[in-house]
């Protein structure tokens, strides 16, 4: 049987029919129809379901189901985002249901960040193990948590909200109201923030100059990667922003007994300049034996993570 999987992010929508291997037979990304009209999205998802199946020359009978993932919090039984702050139209909307009676195939909802969780998990850096986090390291910071070898969503869906645990008591604003989340200070739009921020008040800096002096040139990226050629300003700001990620990942080596945390996301493409740092503030912050034994990878599976674990959702939900 195979399963389709729409992984809706704040700019991109990446759909895939994927086989209970984790073969993607056939993908899709597009922008995501964020001014879509509520009453307009179930058809649009919909009929992407329709493209998928008629471009990999699928019939319903060949479907165990279909999998929304959104970038927000799920009340995942009822099969809605409760609260979805960039993408206010896809809110409250029973979407489960609504997809469902459109195609004629089962459809689930789930939290984007649990998905994540599920691929790396799957086929991904925690194949084969029982207990990992997976943060999804990008505009936010998300996280998917795996005990036992199952997804823990909390009582109703709402766990893992992980990123917004605060870390500093009067720090930046946070994209959910709160001051001195771990998101507001750790995600790649905290370190493009305070990189603009430092990059004007030094403009001898490299990152000044490979921003072509442009404060909204500069982004998380630049900032590693000025970072690596050695700019001062880069590094601090690049070094402040892993740290407090550490500090998150640390803590939840400390709640969970975890054999892994895995880096995804788009910063997790910084690689080592990531990795390294993480790794030595756990080894500092997290408790003893707890830190010695659990890993901290980059994710193997990059923005697919998502898409590919929407897929194993279906085919344990249709198993
Ligand atoms: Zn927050």
């Amino acid at each position: 049987m195979l399963a389709i999987s729409i992984d809706v992010g704040g700019t991109l929508t990446k759909s895939a029919v994927v086989d209970e291997a984790g073969q993607a037979l056939h993908e899709l990304t597009e922008p995501t129809a964020s001014t879509l009209p509520p009453m307009q999205v179930p058809d649009h998802v919909a009929d992407l379901v329709q493209r998928l199946m008629a471009e990999s020359g699928l019939a319903l009978a060949d479907l165990a189901g279909i999998c929304v993932g959104l970038p927000g919090i799920v009340e995942h039984r009822l099969g809605l985002a409760l609260s979805c702050p960039n993408l206010r139209n896809w809110e409250g909307l029973p979407l489960a249901d609504l997809v469902t009676r459109r195609t004629g195939v089962t459809t689930w909802v789930e939290r984007d960040a649990n998905l994540a969780a599920l691929g790396e998990a799957w086929i991904g850096a925690a194949r084969g193990t029982g207990y990992s986090v997976c943060f999804t390291l990008g505009t936010g910071i998300g996280a998917g948590i795996i005990l036992d070898g199952r997804l823990y969503r909390g009582s109703w869906g709402g766990a893992g909200e992980i990123g917004h645990i605060t870390v500093v008591r009067d720090g930046p604003r946070c994209a959910c109201g709160n001051r001195g989340c771990l998101e507001a200070l750790a995600s790649a739009s905290a370190v493009a923030r305070e990189a603009q921020a430092a990059a004007v008040r030094a403009p001898e800096s490299l990152l000044w100059t490979l921003a072509g002096g442009e404060r909204a040139a500069i982004t998380a990226d630049l900032v590693f990667r000025a970072a690596l050629e050695g700019d001062a300003t880069a590094m601090r700001v690049a070094d402040t922003a892993v740290e407090y990620l550490g500090i998150g990942v640390a803590t939840v080596i400390n709640v969970f007994n975890l054999d892994m945390v895995v880096l995804a996301g788009g910063m997790a493409a910084a690689g080592s300049q990531v990795l390294d740092p993480v790794r030595a503030v756990v080894r500092q912050r997290a408790r003893q034996p707890l830190a010695a034994r659990s890993r901290v990878e980059l994710g193997h599976l990059g923005g697919r993570a998502g898409v590919l674990g929407g897929a194993r959702l279906v085919h344990l939900r249709a198993n």
